[in-house]
Protein backbone atom coordinates (compact mmCIF):
# COMPACT_ATOMS: atom_id res chain seq x y z
CA UNK A 1 0.00 0.00 0.00
CA UNK A 2 1.79 3.50 -0.86
CA UNK A 3 2.45 5.61 1.99
CA UNK A 4 1.29 9.56 2.06
CA UNK A 5 4.49 12.03 2.41
CA UNK A 6 4.87 14.76 2.22
CA UNK A 7 6.82 14.86 -1.42
CA UNK A 8 3.97 12.36 -2.21
CA UNK A 9 3.04 8.81 -2.49
CA UNK A 10 5.54 6.40 -2.18
CA UNK A 11 5.47 2.46 -2.54
CA UNK A 12 7.49 0.47 -0.82
CA UNK A 13 8.81 -2.93 -2.31
CA UNK A 14 10.83 -5.83 -0.92
CA UNK A 15 13.14 -8.05 -2.38
CA UNK A 16 13.75 -11.18 -0.34
CA UNK A 17 16.85 -13.38 -1.19
CA UNK A 18 17.11 -16.88 0.57
CA UNK A 19 19.51 -19.42 1.40
CA UNK A 20 19.08 -22.72 3.45
CA UNK A 21 21.41 -23.16 6.11
CA UNK A 22 23.38 -25.71 6.78
CA UNK A 23 22.70 -27.29 2.80
CA UNK A 24 23.62 -24.56 1.16
CA UNK A 25 26.21 -22.26 3.03
CA UNK A 26 28.34 -22.44 6.44
CA UNK A 27 28.01 -19.36 9.31
CA UNK A 28 30.10 -17.25 7.09
CA UNK A 29 28.69 -17.48 4.33
CA UNK A 30 25.62 -18.11 4.15
CA UNK A 31 24.15 -14.35 4.57
CA UNK A 32 26.45 -13.42 1.41
CA UNK A 33 24.49 -16.50 -0.40
CA UNK A 34 21.24 -15.03 0.72
CA UNK A 35 22.22 -11.91 -0.84
CA UNK A 36 23.55 -12.86 -4.09
CA UNK A 37 19.78 -14.37 -4.65
CA UNK A 38 18.59 -10.62 -3.54
CA UNK A 39 20.20 -9.25 -6.12
CA UNK A 40 18.81 -11.60 -8.27
CA UNK A 41 15.68 -10.35 -7.73
CA UNK A 42 16.98 -6.73 -7.66
CA UNK A 43 17.96 -7.06 -11.05
CA UNK A 44 14.56 -8.72 -12.53
CA UNK A 45 12.97 -5.57 -10.66
CA UNK A 46 12.52 -6.70 -7.33
CA UNK A 47 9.59 -6.68 -4.94
CA UNK A 48 9.76 -10.61 -5.21
CA UNK A 49 11.87 -13.54 -4.00
CA UNK A 50 14.48 -15.88 -4.80
CA UNK A 51 16.38 -18.44 -3.49
CA UNK A 52 19.81 -19.27 -3.91
CA UNK A 53 20.97 -21.20 -7.34
CA UNK A 54 24.51 -22.92 -6.34
CA UNK A 55 24.38 -24.05 -10.52
CA UNK A 56 22.98 -20.47 -11.64
CA UNK A 57 25.61 -18.70 -9.23
CA UNK A 58 28.86 -21.15 -10.81
CA UNK A 59 27.86 -20.30 -14.38
CA UNK A 60 27.54 -16.72 -13.49
CA UNK A 61 31.64 -17.46 -12.09
CA UNK A 62 32.33 -19.04 -15.12
CA UNK A 63 30.97 -16.44 -17.10
CA UNK A 64 33.46 -14.18 -15.29
CA UNK A 65 36.27 -16.23 -15.28
CA UNK A 66 35.75 -16.56 -19.37
CA UNK A 67 35.06 -12.78 -19.89
CA UNK A 68 38.17 -12.02 -17.91
CA UNK A 69 40.47 -14.20 -19.54
CA UNK A 70 38.52 -13.49 -23.33
CA UNK A 71 39.41 -9.62 -22.79
CA UNK A 72 43.04 -10.83 -23.52
CA UNK A 73 42.62 -13.57 -25.90
CA UNK A 74 43.43 -11.17 -29.19
CA UNK A 75 46.30 -9.53 -27.69
CA UNK A 76 47.54 -13.24 -26.76
CA UNK A 77 47.22 -14.61 -30.48
CA UNK A 78 44.48 -17.18 -28.89
CA UNK A 79 41.68 -16.61 -31.54
CA UNK A 80 42.07 -19.05 -34.46
CA UNK A 81 39.75 -19.41 -37.52
CA UNK A 82 38.28 -22.66 -38.84
CA UNK A 83 36.81 -22.51 -42.51
CA UNK A 84 33.86 -24.61 -43.65
CA UNK A 85 33.09 -24.89 -47.48
CA UNK A 86 29.82 -24.09 -49.43
CA UNK A 87 29.17 -26.21 -52.18
CA UNK A 88 27.22 -25.68 -55.31
CA UNK A 89 24.48 -28.01 -54.76
CA UNK A 90 24.44 -29.83 -58.57
CA UNK A 91 28.42 -29.74 -59.24
CA UNK A 92 29.47 -29.94 -55.57
CA UNK A 93 32.51 -27.54 -56.83
CA UNK A 94 33.40 -25.29 -53.99
CA UNK A 95 31.57 -21.53 -53.80
CA UNK A 96 33.12 -19.96 -50.84
CA UNK A 97 33.99 -20.45 -47.25
CA UNK A 98 32.90 -19.38 -44.35
CA UNK A 99 35.25 -18.79 -41.57
CA UNK A 100 34.31 -19.80 -37.98
CA UNK A 101 35.64 -18.26 -35.22
CA UNK A 102 37.61 -20.78 -32.39
CA UNK A 103 38.97 -20.00 -28.66
CA UNK A 104 42.21 -21.86 -28.04
CA UNK A 105 41.78 -21.57 -24.25
CA UNK A 106 45.32 -22.12 -22.57
CA UNK A 107 43.67 -24.17 -19.60
CA UNK A 108 39.89 -24.83 -20.79
CA UNK A 109 40.85 -25.97 -24.82
CA UNK A 110 39.19 -25.34 -27.57
CA UNK A 111 36.50 -23.29 -26.83
CA UNK A 112 33.57 -23.10 -29.71
CA UNK A 113 31.83 -19.28 -30.15
CA UNK A 114 28.32 -20.68 -29.19
CA UNK A 115 30.17 -19.89 -25.64
CA UNK A 116 31.97 -17.19 -25.88
CA UNK A 117 30.70 -14.65 -28.59
CA UNK A 118 27.27 -13.93 -27.02
CA UNK A 119 29.63 -12.96 -23.51
CA UNK A 120 31.85 -10.94 -26.05
CA UNK A 121 28.80 -9.41 -27.56
CA UNK A 122 27.18 -8.77 -23.87
CA UNK A 123 30.06 -7.07 -22.49
CA UNK A 124 31.66 -5.25 -25.39
CA UNK A 125 34.69 -7.34 -26.52
CA UNK A 126 33.17 -8.09 -29.96
CA UNK A 127 34.50 -5.17 -31.37
CA UNK A 128 38.64 -6.22 -31.02
CA UNK A 129 37.12 -9.70 -31.95
CA UNK A 130 35.29 -9.45 -35.39
CA UNK A 131 38.04 -6.80 -36.21
CA UNK A 132 40.51 -9.63 -35.83
CA UNK A 133 37.79 -12.16 -37.73
CA UNK A 134 37.93 -9.61 -40.68
CA UNK A 135 41.22 -9.01 -40.54
CA UNK A 136 42.37 -12.78 -40.67
CA UNK A 137 40.16 -13.93 -43.33
CA UNK A 138 40.94 -11.32 -45.45
CA UNK A 139 44.80 -12.33 -44.67
CA UNK A 140 44.10 -16.00 -45.45
CA UNK A 141 41.96 -15.32 -48.89
CA UNK A 142 45.30 -13.39 -49.82
CA UNK A 143 47.73 -16.35 -48.83
CA UNK A 144 45.21 -18.70 -50.99
CA UNK A 145 45.24 -16.30 -53.54
CA UNK A 146 49.14 -16.33 -53.73
CA UNK A 147 48.93 -20.21 -53.86
CA UNK A 148 46.40 -19.93 -56.34
CA UNK A 149 43.22 -20.34 -54.77
CA UNK A 150 40.70 -18.04 -55.71
CA UNK A 151 38.11 -18.69 -52.74
CA UNK A 152 35.07 -16.58 -51.97
CA UNK A 153 34.96 -15.83 -48.05
CA UNK A 154 32.48 -15.40 -46.10
CA UNK A 155 32.31 -13.77 -42.58
CA UNK A 156 29.82 -13.73 -39.72
CA UNK A 157 29.04 -9.80 -38.44
CA UNK A 158 27.25 -9.51 -35.46
CA UNK A 159 25.26 -6.70 -34.95
CA UNK A 160 27.09 -5.15 -32.23
CA UNK A 161 30.11 -4.76 -34.85
CA UNK A 162 28.06 -3.69 -37.30
CA UNK A 163 26.55 -0.73 -35.43
CA UNK A 164 30.40 0.32 -34.75
CA UNK A 165 31.03 3.87 -36.08
CA UNK A 166 34.24 2.86 -37.98
CA UNK A 167 32.78 -0.63 -39.39
CA UNK A 168 32.92 -0.27 -43.30
CA UNK A 169 36.02 1.90 -42.95
CA UNK A 170 37.67 -0.67 -40.94
CA UNK A 171 36.29 -3.11 -43.56
CA UNK A 172 37.13 -1.11 -46.68
CA UNK A 173 40.92 -0.58 -45.21
CA UNK A 174 41.62 -3.93 -44.68
CA UNK A 175 39.98 -5.56 -48.19
CA UNK A 176 42.42 -2.71 -49.80
CA UNK A 177 45.31 -3.73 -47.34
CA UNK A 178 45.18 -7.81 -48.51
CA UNK A 179 43.82 -6.64 -51.96
CA UNK A 180 40.74 -8.69 -51.80
CA UNK A 181 38.12 -8.29 -54.16
CA UNK A 182 34.75 -6.78 -52.03
CA UNK A 183 32.97 -8.74 -54.58
CA UNK A 184 34.78 -12.20 -53.01
CA UNK A 185 33.78 -10.94 -49.53
CA UNK A 186 30.23 -11.93 -48.12
CA UNK A 187 29.27 -10.61 -45.11
CA UNK A 188 26.91 -12.76 -42.69
CA UNK A 189 24.29 -11.19 -41.04
CA UNK A 190 21.55 -12.69 -38.89
CA UNK A 191 17.83 -12.11 -39.89
CA UNK A 192 16.89 -10.61 -36.83
CA UNK A 193 19.82 -7.97 -37.19
CA UNK A 194 19.56 -7.41 -40.80
CA UNK A 195 15.59 -6.26 -40.33
CA UNK A 196 16.07 -3.84 -37.60
CA UNK A 197 14.07 -0.99 -39.16
CA UNK A 198 16.50 1.35 -37.66
CA UNK A 199 18.81 4.14 -39.64
CA UNK A 200 21.91 3.04 -38.19
CA UNK A 201 21.00 -0.69 -39.59
CA UNK A 202 19.23 0.43 -43.07
CA UNK A 203 22.89 3.43 -43.58
CA UNK A 204 24.87 0.27 -42.78
CA UNK A 205 22.99 -1.93 -45.68
CA UNK A 206 23.12 0.90 -47.99
CA UNK A 207 27.20 1.49 -47.29
CA UNK A 208 28.04 -2.22 -47.30
CA UNK A 209 25.78 -2.13 -51.05
CA UNK A 210 28.09 0.58 -51.97
CA UNK A 211 31.01 -1.18 -50.90
CA UNK A 212 30.28 -4.11 -53.36
CA UNK A 213 30.80 -6.42 -50.72
CA UNK A 214 28.02 -9.69 -51.42
CA UNK A 215 25.48 -9.39 -48.01
CA UNK A 216 24.03 -12.59 -46.83
CA UNK A 217 21.15 -13.11 -44.77
CA UNK A 218 22.01 -16.11 -41.96
CA UNK A 219 19.43 -18.14 -40.07
CA UNK A 220 16.94 -17.42 -42.09
CA UNK A 221 13.36 -18.69 -41.02
CA UNK A 222 13.44 -17.60 -37.89
CA UNK A 223 12.89 -14.04 -37.96
CA UNK A 224 9.87 -12.17 -39.11
CA UNK A 225 10.54 -10.86 -42.42
CA UNK A 226 8.54 -9.44 -44.96
CA UNK A 227 9.07 -9.60 -48.41
CA UNK A 228 8.98 -5.79 -48.65
CA UNK A 229 11.68 -5.44 -46.28
CA UNK A 230 13.63 -8.09 -47.80
CA UNK A 231 14.04 -6.52 -51.13
CA UNK A 232 14.74 -3.01 -49.75
CA UNK A 233 18.23 -4.98 -48.77
CA UNK A 234 21.46 -5.12 -50.86
CA UNK A 235 21.59 -8.89 -50.01
CA UNK A 236 22.57 -11.55 -52.42
CA UNK A 237 21.71 -14.92 -50.52
CA UNK A 238 19.87 -16.16 -47.79
CA UNK A 239 20.89 -18.79 -46.05
CA UNK A 240 17.96 -21.61 -44.50
CA UNK A 241 18.09 -22.24 -41.06
CA UNK A 242 20.03 -25.49 -39.64
CA UNK A 243 16.66 -26.37 -37.69
CA UNK A 244 14.44 -26.19 -40.70
CA UNK A 245 17.35 -28.67 -42.58
CA UNK A 246 17.79 -30.81 -39.74
CA UNK A 247 13.49 -30.98 -39.71
CA UNK A 248 13.52 -32.33 -42.98
CA UNK A 249 11.75 -35.33 -43.93
CA UNK A 250 10.71 -35.39 -40.11
CA UNK A 251 8.42 -32.53 -39.87
CA UNK A 252 6.18 -31.62 -43.14
CA UNK A 253 6.12 -28.16 -41.68
CA UNK A 254 9.95 -27.63 -41.80
CA UNK A 255 9.82 -29.03 -45.54
CA UNK A 256 6.89 -26.26 -45.95
CA UNK A 257 9.00 -23.24 -44.59
CA UNK A 258 12.28 -24.70 -46.71
CA UNK A 259 10.33 -24.90 -49.91
CA UNK A 260 8.70 -21.02 -49.26
CA UNK A 261 11.85 -19.64 -48.61
CA UNK A 262 13.65 -21.11 -52.05
CA UNK A 263 10.57 -19.54 -53.92
CA UNK A 264 10.87 -16.64 -51.89
CA UNK A 265 14.21 -15.89 -52.62
CA UNK A 266 14.24 -16.98 -56.38
CA UNK A 267 11.24 -14.54 -56.45
CA UNK A 268 13.72 -11.89 -55.56
CA UNK A 269 16.69 -12.92 -57.45
CA UNK A 270 18.31 -14.29 -53.80
CA UNK A 271 20.41 -17.08 -54.41
CA UNK A 272 19.58 -19.64 -51.64
CA UNK A 273 22.57 -21.86 -49.07
CA UNK A 274 21.03 -24.14 -46.68
CA UNK A 275 23.09 -25.20 -43.90
CA UNK A 276 23.74 -28.08 -41.69
CA UNK A 277 23.03 -30.78 -44.36
CA UNK A 278 24.07 -33.40 -42.64
CA UNK A 279 22.48 -36.45 -44.49
CA UNK A 280 21.58 -37.82 -48.46
CA UNK A 281 17.79 -37.67 -47.95
CA UNK A 282 18.20 -33.79 -46.97
CA UNK A 283 20.52 -33.14 -49.84
CA UNK A 284 18.29 -34.77 -51.93
CA UNK A 285 15.76 -32.88 -50.82
CA UNK A 286 17.04 -29.79 -50.64
CA UNK A 287 18.06 -29.79 -54.68
CA UNK A 288 14.68 -30.98 -55.59
CA UNK A 289 13.49 -27.70 -54.22
CA UNK A 290 15.97 -25.78 -56.18
CA UNK A 291 18.74 -24.95 -52.81
CA UNK A 292 21.75 -23.47 -55.30
CA UNK A 293 24.26 -23.83 -52.63
CA UNK A 294 24.77 -26.66 -49.34
CA UNK A 295 26.84 -26.43 -46.47
CA UNK A 296 27.01 -29.14 -43.85
CA UNK A 297 28.71 -32.29 -42.35
CA UNK A 298 27.94 -34.41 -45.12
CA UNK A 299 30.34 -32.24 -47.15
CA UNK A 300 32.95 -30.84 -44.81
CA UNK A 301 33.22 -29.80 -41.33
CA UNK A 302 34.77 -26.52 -40.66
CA UNK A 303 38.36 -26.91 -40.12
CA UNK A 304 41.66 -25.19 -40.09
CA UNK A 305 43.08 -23.33 -43.08
CA UNK A 306 46.40 -25.52 -43.69
CA UNK A 307 44.31 -28.83 -43.77
CA UNK A 308 41.54 -27.35 -45.88
CA UNK A 309 44.49 -26.35 -48.51
CA UNK A 310 45.98 -29.96 -48.54
CA UNK A 311 42.55 -31.45 -48.11
CA UNK A 312 41.84 -29.69 -51.49
CA UNK A 313 44.90 -30.22 -53.22
CA UNK A 314 45.73 -33.57 -52.38
CA UNK A 315 43.23 -36.46 -53.06
CA UNK A 316 41.97 -37.60 -49.37
CA UNK A 317 39.23 -39.95 -50.63
CA UNK A 318 36.44 -40.58 -52.66
CA UNK A 319 33.74 -38.62 -51.10
CA UNK A 320 36.02 -35.63 -50.98
CA UNK A 321 37.22 -36.04 -54.79
CA UNK A 322 34.52 -34.24 -55.53
CA UNK A 323 35.35 -31.04 -54.54
CA UNK A 324 38.79 -31.11 -56.21
CA UNK A 325 37.74 -29.51 -59.99
CA UNK A 326 36.77 -26.24 -58.27
CA UNK A 327 40.00 -25.69 -56.76
CA UNK A 328 42.05 -27.34 -58.64
CA UNK A 329 41.20 -25.01 -62.01
CA UNK A 330 42.86 -22.17 -60.14
CA UNK A 331 45.32 -24.57 -58.06
CA UNK A 332 48.80 -25.74 -58.21
CA UNK A 333 49.42 -28.57 -55.83
CA UNK A 334 53.11 -28.19 -54.99
CA UNK A 335 52.65 -24.74 -53.47
CA UNK A 336 50.43 -26.01 -51.28
CA UNK A 337 52.31 -28.41 -50.05
P1 LIG B 1 26.41 -19.97 -37.86
O1 LIG B 1 26.92 -18.74 -38.52
O2 LIG B 1 24.98 -20.34 -38.11
O3 LIG B 1 27.41 -21.13 -38.25
C1 LIG B 1 27.01 -22.44 -38.47
C2 LIG B 1 27.32 -23.33 -37.29
O4 LIG B 1 26.82 -24.64 -37.56
C3 LIG B 1 28.81 -23.51 -37.04
O5 LIG B 1 28.99 -23.72 -35.64
C4 LIG B 1 29.13 -24.80 -37.80
O6 LIG B 1 30.25 -25.47 -37.32
C5 LIG B 1 27.87 -25.58 -37.51
N1 LIG B 1 27.58 -26.58 -38.55
C6 LIG B 1 27.92 -26.53 -39.85
N2 LIG B 1 27.47 -27.63 -40.52
C7 LIG B 1 26.84 -28.38 -39.59
C8 LIG B 1 26.15 -29.65 -39.66
O7 LIG B 1 26.03 -30.30 -40.70
N3 LIG B 1 25.60 -30.09 -38.50
C9 LIG B 1 25.70 -29.43 -37.33
N4 LIG B 1 25.14 -29.96 -36.24
N5 LIG B 1 26.34 -28.23 -37.23
C10 LIG B 1 26.89 -27.71 -38.36
P2 LIG B 1 30.09 -22.94 -34.85
O8 LIG B 1 31.36 -22.86 -35.63
O9 LIG B 1 30.13 -23.55 -33.48
O10 LIG B 1 29.48 -21.48 -34.78
C11 LIG B 1 28.32 -21.22 -34.05
C12 LIG B 1 27.87 -19.81 -34.26
O11 LIG B 1 28.79 -18.88 -33.68
C13 LIG B 1 27.75 -19.39 -35.72
O12 LIG B 1 26.55 -19.86 -36.25
C14 LIG B 1 27.82 -17.88 -35.62
O13 LIG B 1 26.56 -17.36 -35.31
C15 LIG B 1 28.74 -17.68 -34.45
N6 LIG B 1 30.09 -17.35 -34.95
C16 LIG B 1 31.07 -18.17 -35.39
N7 LIG B 1 32.15 -17.47 -35.78
C17 LIG B 1 31.83 -16.16 -35.59
C18 LIG B 1 32.53 -14.92 -35.82
O14 LIG B 1 33.67 -14.87 -36.29
N8 LIG B 1 31.86 -13.76 -35.50
C19 LIG B 1 30.59 -13.78 -34.99
N9 LIG B 1 29.99 -12.60 -34.71
N10 LIG B 1 29.91 -14.92 -34.78
C20 LIG B 1 30.52 -16.09 -35.08
CA1 LIG C 1 27.01 -18.00 -40.56
CA1 LIG D 1 23.52 -19.94 -39.66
Amino acid sequence: MPIALRVGKVRLTCSIGIAAYPSQGSRRNIVEKASAAMRTVKLQGGDGFAEYDQQAADGRRESARLLHDLRCAVERDELELFYQPKVDAHTLQITAVEALVRWCHPQLGMISPDRFIGLAERYGVIQSIGRWVIEEACRQAKTWRDQGLRMRIAVNISGHQMHQDDFIEHLEAVLIRTQTPPSRFTCEITESIAMEDTLATVQTFRRLGMLGVHVSIDDFGTGHSSLASLKRLPAGELKIDRAFVTDLGVSEHAEFIANMIVEMAHALNLKVVAEGVETQKQRDMLVSMGCDELQGYLFAKPMRAHDLGLWAARDPGDAEQLFRPSLFSETSVARLE
